[in-house]
């Protein structure tokens, strides 16, 4: 009989990316993928470290795992993605530190390690595995289970080497090392080909894409004046084969060049939408978590990008509360929201992670309940700068791509990234729909189809 697995993803999209990435591992394998973790033969995490709450998310699960180990002894743990550091199983003499603290677990692997997953999974059961391990320079090479035909996500890299003071991933996802342009180009035309008509080109920090110190050596990118733009100008030119929007995140705005602003604008597929995560509005606290932009700069970049592509919505991140935040310097970030109107913000309270620099050398010193008074002060105003944002689409026909239908309601993304429902008979999933604006909601538009 067949052997069933089940996986639980947790964090950004990179590492839902991942997931379909050891799906195609499992799935070449025999395994069956189950919805239902109290069936299934192996349990997977793929981990995200960013936040305290989604270890614990992982950590809360383990008194299940005990129990559903008492009713089959032979159900096999495994746990990877950002939490991991070394591949090891139980069974080895210095497995990774995550052995200590989930003593429920039986394997670990770090997912550039995934093409070494089946000969892993052999350590405790014999079966047998399509992918030939030694044929692969990286794990990019797996082919991806896609968890839909119409819309895809493609990492073009991986790793990061900014070092934020707060963020873990520069340590849990190691150096930043870009894919080869033709690799990605090759991913992407695979996916218009059959039928794909929306991509989103995935890393820590897209927009560093080719010139890293990693990137340098391998001497791949020789040569080529802006790789990112010439990345996306070749994933452009998919549009003959039916791409029709193309999107990226995450960026760093510090290398958010120029070059790059231009030529967005004249990229017949790409989205006008960015995110730009800011962190903060105050410029020593922006040195403290080692961003390398001012606020001042940041300013700037918001105009140029305006100015070239009007009506572009752009995001962003802010973390409130981060070490030895005044009420003074927090002001700085709120006024900087009034000023800059971010079309959405992802707000955060700090969080120490163990391991980063923040950790070991600033104080976490912010009382919660001054981190969530900034917090609710943020999300008023993000609330009324949302809906303010929305009503500039009222009465406005948009181009919706169906993501889900639920209950007589088609709900997908337009063009700006914004979220649109409307009535429908119809399961539209997958298909590009004109839509024309109805009602602006702080969260949402709603709509009819025209
Ligand atoms: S740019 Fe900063 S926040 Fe983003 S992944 Fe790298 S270190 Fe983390």
């Amino acid at each position: 009989m067949k052997k069933s697995y089940y996986i639980q993803t947790l964090g950004c999209q990179m590492n839902y990316s991942d997931s379909e990435r050891v799906d195609s591992v499992l799935q070449n394998m025999g395994f069956n993928k189950i919805e239902d973790m109290n069936k299934a033969d192996l349990i997977l995490f793929n981990t995200c470290s960013v936040r305290q709450k989604a270890e614990d998310r992982v950590f809360g699960q383990m008194r299940k795992i005990t129990k559903l180990r008492r009713e089959r002894p032979d159900l096999l743990v495994g746990i990877t993605g950002c939490m991991v550091r070394k591949t090891s199983t139980k069974k080895q003499e210095e497995p990774d530190k995550l052995f200590n603290r989930i003593k429920q677990l039986d394997i670990a692997f770090r997912i550039e390690d995934l093409p070494t997953l089946p000969s892993i999974i052999n350590n405790f059961w014999e079966i047998k595995s399509c992918i030939n391990e030694g044929n692969l320079k990286n794990y990019f090479e797996i082919n991806p289970k896609y968890s839909n035909k119409f819309q895809a996500f493609v990492p073009i890299g991986q790793g990061c080497d900014n070092f934020c003071t707060y963020c873990i991933v520069p340590y849990s996802r190691m150096r930043e090392r870009s894919r080869p342009i033709n690799d990605i180009y090759k991913e992407c035309e695979n996916l218009v080909k059959n039928g794909c008509i929306e991509i989103t080109l995935l890393g820590q920090n897209v927009n560093s894409y080719g010139i890293s110190d990693y990137d340098k050596k391998t001497g791949i990118f020789e040569g080529i004046d802006n790789p990112f733009v010439k990345l996306l100008q070749k994933i452009n030119s998919l549009n003959e084969y039916g791409l029709k929007r193309l999107r990226f995140t995450s960026n760093h705005p510090k290398d958010l060049s120029d070059g790059l602003i231009d030529a967005m604008e004249g990229l017949e597929t790409l989205m006008p939408y960015i995110h730009l995560p800011v962190q903060s509005g105050n410029n020593e606290i922006l040195k403290r978590m080692n961003r390398h932009y001012t606020r001042e700069w940041y300013m700037d970049l918001i105009k140029k990008l305006r100015k070239k592509i009007p009506g572009i919505s752009i995001s962003t991140d802010i973390i409130v509360g981060f070490c030895d935040e005044t009420d003074e310097q927090f002001k700085d970030t709120y006024n900087l929201f009034m000023e800059t109107e971010w079309d959405m913000a992802y707000l955060a309270q700090y969080s120490v992670r163990k391991g980063t620099f923040a950790s070991k050398h600033l104080k976490d010193d912010v009382p919660s309940d001054v981190k969530k008074q900034r917090w609710n002060a943020l999300n008023d105003l993000l609330k009324k700068v949302s809906l303010k944002k929305h009503k500039v689409f009222d009465k406005k026909i948009v181009e919706v791509l169906v993501e889900k239908y639920l209950k007589g309601i088609c709900e997908g993304r337009s063009e700006h990234f914004k979220t649109v429902t409307f009535k429908s008979d119809k399961d539209l999933t997958g298909q590009l729909v004109k839509v024309k604006i109805l009602k602006a909601r702080e969260w949402l538009l709603e709509g009819e189809t025209v």
